[in-house]
């Protein structure tokens, strides 16, 4: 689905299909330097569901063997504000023992779930662990969480698209986008 199709559902379109793609592209490359001599596959990790388009786009953008597995997890907070306090709802299956591992995330917005994920798969005994976010919200950090890939910074919005929803609505959206106000004031 294009930005066109939604009409004044959205405000502004904050980056374009055309963007994502060229700087997943990039980012690629540079996963395929830095991982250049693994013996064993890369794991991607991909945080569900927002995760989901950055982590097809990545995994067939980079040319070095990678294997995929993924986690669902909710925040516990009020409304639409993330606490730090992290339930799991879908655990891994693969195990992370002597693994390289990159957890691929849609946002990174305050920081507390991705803080409390590494800290929580850093348990587990890889043996290397870092962090892919496709988009990032510098004013909203309120923990830093170092991210070796990073597609882009965004302002402090509510974005929609590229995997990112608002009630489970618009993440077939191929650009990521500002939703308009009136579809969540009602
Ligand atoms: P935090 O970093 O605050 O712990 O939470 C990150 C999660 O909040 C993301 O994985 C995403 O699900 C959600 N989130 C944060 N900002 C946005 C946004 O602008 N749009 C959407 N759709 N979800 C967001």
């Amino acid at each position: 689905m294009d930005a066109q199709a939604l009409g004044n559902e959205i405000t502004r379109v904050v980056h374009t299909a055309d963007e994502l793609a060229e700087r997943i592209n990039q980012i690629a490359k540079e996963i395929d330097i830095d991982y250049a001599d693994l013996d064993q596959p890369l794991l991607l990790v991909g945080v569900l569901k927002g995760a989901v388009m950055v982590m097809a786009d990545l995994a067939r953008a980079v040319s070095i063997p990678v294997h995929m597995d993924w986690m669902a997890v909710s925040s516990y907070g009020s409304g639409t504000k993330s606490s730090g306090v992290v339930r799991i709802i879908k655990d891994l299956d693969i195990d992370l023992i002597g693994r390289h591992v990159l957890i691929v995330e849609d946002i990174l917005d305050t920081g507390l779930t991705l803080s409390w994920l590494i800290k929580n798969l850093k348990s587990r005994g890889p043996k290397s662990i870092e962090v892919m976010t496709m988009l990032r919200k510098p004013e909203a950090v309120k923990v830093e969480v170092p991210t070796k890939y990073l597609g882009f910074d965004i302002p402090n919005e509510f974005v929609v698209g590229f995997g990112l929803d608002y009630a489970e609505q618009y993440r077939n959206l191929d650009s990521v986008a500002v939703l308009s106000p009136h579809v969540y004031q009602g």
